[in-house]
């Protein structure tokens, strides 16, 4: 299966209405090209149905002088309609200087953003600084990381990108890798992967796990494995073995 279909069909598998993760035109999806090219999700695609046409080829350096100067409002339209690599009605998610942030900074293949109901659940509610507070059981640690990234809410767009930048390389700076999970506080998910495949892999264990915390909170409150433990399990050789099995290393 070449590259853009196996983006087409994570698309379709987001959208899937059973696994809650997006309604309508909710959400985005993009996959690095090469260093200076995107596809991403047109705006006002719905992800269930789009086909491969309704990705767009875009210039991420065109994408991101949106970050240089003021009156960012007022220039996304044109910036996003002069970033396309082809002529097409159609322009770019709105989120698109966001995937293009983190294709910047981040060693990224595939970006996928989703809202689901289970994660925001907690986003939403004033528990949710508990989604990185620490990791509740070894699966989490193995495909999530031992940590993740938690940005409070912030106007979509470019106020956005530089909030995640900045969240962003902190986290970087600190455990010398990159996020694979990013949480918007009152929005929902992003995912930082290595292929459509470990995409949805990522969002899917992202889903459970706030599945877990929310009954964990219901059920007395969440019993986090100490630091010790979660170190064990990220450096154990047969959780690196199975880490490369499901492709998310
Ligand atoms: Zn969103």
């Amino acid at each position: 299966m070449n590259k853009r279909d196996a983006l087409l069909d994570l698309c379709h598998a987001l959208g899937e209405p059973h696994r809650d993760l997006v309604l309508s035109a909710e959400g985005n999806v993009s996959m690095r090209l090469d260093d200076h090219t995107m596809a991403i999700k047109a705006s006002g695609c719905a992800l269930a149905t789009m086909n491969d046409d309704d990705f767009v080829d875009v210039d991420i350096p065109t994408i991101l002088t949106l970050l240089d100067g003021e009156s960012f409002d007022d220039r996304t339209k044109a910036t996003y309609q002069a970033s396309l690599r082809s002529q097409t009605s159609k322009i770019p998610s709105v989120e698109a200087i966001l995937h293009a942030v983190l294709y910047e900074i981040t060693p990224a293949q595939v970006i996928s953003h989703t809202h689901p109901t289970a994660v925001n659940m907690l986003t939403c509610s004033s528990n949710a600084h508990l989604l990185v507070e620490g990791s509740l059981y070894p699966d989490a640690i193995v495909m999530l990381g031992r940590r993740q990234v938690l940005v409070p809410y912030t106007d979509p767009g470019v106020p956005l990108a530089l909030a995640v930048r900045e969240a962003v390389t902190t986290f970087m700076a600190e455990e010398g890798v990159a996020p694979k999970i990013i949480y918007l506080a009152n929005h929902g998910l992003f995912v930082v992967s290595d292929s459509p495949r470990d995409a949805l892999q990522l969002t899917e264990m992202a889903v459970k796990n706030a599945r877990i915390l929310h009954g964990s909170l219901a059920a007395g409150g969440p019993r986090f494995l100490q630091p010790q433990q979660v170190n064990r399990i990220d450096q154990r050789p047969d959780e690196a073995y199975r880490r490369n099995a499901l492709n998310v290393d």
